[in-house]
């Protein structure tokens, strides 16, 4: 790559972009898409024939010879399976390129393999998959080739939801339908839609290739499973926004040039707290465009990462006792018309749209935390939230101290006469500027805190998708703009009703609030006398997708069916056994194939070692001691594996699903730390040249 590139060119090079509409078709099918885009309905099959000829026009102009629809399963991945535009040749053999309008709306993917929590018997395998126009078509460039991309929704035979996308676009739907209601009543007539604009901050690993490719638990686990620690860790906070060394800079640099290419406005990034941790964040947008970019950006860097030699690991804990990843959410509600409905202004105790949106946000909150809770559970989450270093397991809302003193004049009288201003800092120094401060502090211990226009949700995992979270923020929401306008609609005195509401919301609902700190183990206590859902685990969150409230408000605005919802249910379920199980046979193998031999070997040494020093009439009680402490914690090793496989198969006995979880967390997963301990004991005793796995020290602080 040439250092003189032009990022305005290279961005969204390789994305149809509206522009590239606009150009490439005719004016009338170009104002039929862009409506559809906007209102939503269909495009005539002409219409959809004359743009998929114009979009594999530019396809292979571009030198792309395959096209696929890109789609996300209940994997939580993308999937894709790759057609050529070939079409038979005629009499002569000559072979024409073609790509028709119904190609492009609808795929019939083979979709027995994928996971549907019983919504698809297998004997019915049939599943769509159907184009989204509100999500660009792009075209990805690996070893493959080039490919283009139609992202595109995936429903059964019956048109229940086989994945993520299409519960999310129903969410929008009703978000916007009811957010509408709301600023309209507030006199703004003239917006069409509200669109949940999303921006995703994404943390990741970086370990050298060749370590990585020399532990399985990596490959297979995504994650250490074995590993002491090494003498240093992250408590010099050395590592956070510091100076990005040569090799992570060069890779940070080809990332941002693939991603620009692909339309992703990646704009932030630096080094994170845990040494070898990272993050990049792009710019916001629509939230669907916004969840098929993320997915982007994590298929991105673990390419990009190959490239220089290195693995890029997105699971939540890749090691234990330095921090993990997650992906903080940033959401907001904005209109068409550029109104953010969560924008406080200057004095926000004036704007009672403002105040609405916030008291109905934090009814919405209180009343669904364990449903917001579930959408970030995933199986390496259960490692961070509540470990004191991700947001705890209780969901709670940090409002800052500003909306804090308008919300409590509000509680206590009813009205709020002025909001706190925030001020100057004043640095001191005459040549440094006095900064305006930010009304809002930050509070890094809030799952879910207003950072000044927006909320951030910061339980999600890193590598979770995105899409259920943002369901679930959208459905809540719509629920409590509906009641709320469901009132005032009718109300004789708007402006009392919508004092009444406010102050009533935010009364019934100030439990959710909490601006302390929530690693403290006094919020825990607290929390509980507050009735506040203390949802420590992935599986014991599963409960929340089936109670009658949350199935009810899914229901209502057509987001899930109670038959949808119970598949979610199932196939979390699983994904929990299976990953669990993953990890133990991993365990399993790297004890019985490695770290068993390994420590027998350097016994062996030992004894050899203590035999030939006695014989030479040296002192042999430091060496007669180690080989003693090195055995006894291999056969405690030992005693722990042999658990953990004689439980594995009790597992297999288990039929019911939840069961089955339930048995993986509370008695296979405590096997496994069982495993570990005295493993990571005997890497700090065995030599190290003997040991046969790459350390903690030298994947983490030799990248
Ligand atoms: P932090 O201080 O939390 O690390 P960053 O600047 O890294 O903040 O990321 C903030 C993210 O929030 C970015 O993706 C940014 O585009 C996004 N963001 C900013 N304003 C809004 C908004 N109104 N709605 C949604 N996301 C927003
Ligand atoms: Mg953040």
């Amino acid at each position: 790559m040439s250092d003189n590139f032009n990022v305005e060119e290279m961005f969204g090079k390789n994305v149809f972009t509206i522009e590239k509409m606009r150009v490439l078709l005719p004016r009338a099918v170009y104002k039929e898409v862009r409506k559809v885009m906007a209102e939503g309905g269909e495009l005539s099959r002409t219409s959809a024939d004359v743009v998929a000829k114009a979009m594999k026009d530019w396809a292979v102009e571009q030198g792309a010879t395959h096209y696929t629809h890109w789609f996300q399963p209940l994997t939580g991945i993308t999937a894709e399976k790759h057609d050529a535009f070939v079409t038979h040749p005629d009499e002569e053999g000559r072979m024409l390129l073609e790509f028709s309008g119904k190609e492009l709306i609808k795929g019939e993917p083979d979709a027995s393999s994928f996971p549907s929590g019983g919504l698809r018997a297998t004997f019915e395998a049939r599943g769509y998959t159907a184009w989204d126009i509100t999500s660009p078509a792009f075209i990805k460039e690996d070893a493959t080739g080039k490919i283009l991309c139609i992202p595109t929704a995936f429903c059964s035979y019956t048109g229940e939801a086989l994945d993520k996308k299409t519960p999310l676009l129903r969410s929008e739907e009703a978000v916007s339908q009811q957010a509408l209601r709301i600023v309209k009543l507030f006199g703004n007539t003239t917006a069409k839609k509200v669109t949940a604009s999303v921006g995703l901050e994404q943390e990741y690993f970086l370990v050298d290739r060749e370590k990585y490719l020399k532990r399985e638990d990596l490959i297979f686990a995504g994650r250490t499973l074995f590993g002491a620690p090494a003498p240093k860790g992250q408590e010099l906070e050395d590592h956070y926004f510091g100076a990005i060394r040569e090799r992570i800079g060069a890779y940070m640099k080809d990332l941002n040039v693939e991603l620009w290419k692909l339309g992703v406005t990646a704009k932030t990034q630096h080094n994170e707290v845990a040494p070898a941790q990272h993050e990049l964040a792009p710019i916001y947008e629509d939230d669907n465009v916004a969840v098929d970019h993320n997915q982007l950006v994590m298929e991105t860097m673990k390419k990009v990462a190959g490239r220089h030699g290195l693995t890029c690991l997105l699971h939540e804990k890749p090691f234990a006792g330095v921090n993990g990843s997650g992906k903080h959410d940033n959401w907001s509600l904005i209109t068409d018309n550029g109104v953010n409905l969560l924008d406080p202004g200057l004095t926000p105790n004036d704007n009672i749209q403002f105040l609405l949106v916030l008291a109905c946000l934090v009814k919405a909150v209180d009343e669904h935390a364990d449903l917001l809770r579930q959408s970030a559970a995933d199986v390496g989450n259960d490692h961070r939230l509540g470990a004191n270093e991700a947001p705890p397991a209780i969901i709670s809302m940090f409002l800052g101290d500003q909306l804090q003193d308008v919300v409590e004049q509000l509680v206590s009288t009813g009205t709020a006469k002025k909001s706190k201003k925030s001020g100057k800092l004043e640095t001191g120094v005459s040549t440094l500027p006095d900064l305006d401060k930010d009304a809002t502090d930050r509070n890094r211990t809030s799952p879910f805190a207003f950072t000044g226009n927006k909320f951030e949700f910061r339980m999600v995992g890193s590598n979770d998708s995105v899409a259920g979270p943002n369901t679930v923020l959208n459905a809540i929401a719509a629920e409590a703009f509906c009641e709320a306008a469901d009132r005032l609609e009718k109300a004789k005195d708007f402006d009392k009703e919508v004092h009444d509401i406010i102050k009533e919301y935010l009364t019934d609902h100030q439990r959710i609030i909490f601006n302390g700190d929530g690693y403290s183990q006094a919020w825990v206590e607290e929390a509980e006398r507050r009735g506040l859902p203390n949802i420590r685990s992935m599986v014991e969150a599963v409960d929340a997708l089936l109670t009658k409230k949350n199935v009810k408000m899914f229901e209502k605005f057509k987001i899930f069916t109670k038959a949808e919802l119970a598949s979610r249910a199932e196939v979390t379920y699983e994904t929990y056994s299976k990953t669990i199980n993953i990890e133990a046979l991993t365990m399993i193998d790297m004890s019985k194939k490695q770290i068993i031999p390994a420590v027998m070997a350097y016994s062996g040494k030992l004894a050899e070692t203590l035999i030939a020093v006695k014989e030479a009439g040296g002192d042999v009680s430091v060496i007669s001691e180690n080989l003693k402490s090195v055995t006894a914690k291999l056969a405690e090793m030992k005693e722990a594996l042999d658990k953990l496989q004689k439980d594995l198969e009790k597992a297999g006995s288990i039929t019911d699903e939840k069961k089955h979880a339930f048995f993986y967390k509370d008695t296979i997963f405590t096997d496994m730390s069982a495993l570990r301990t005295p493993a990571d004991e005997l890497e700090m005793m065995v030599d190290k040249k003997m040991w046969p796995l790459p350390t903690y020290g030298d994947m983490l602080f030799e990248v």
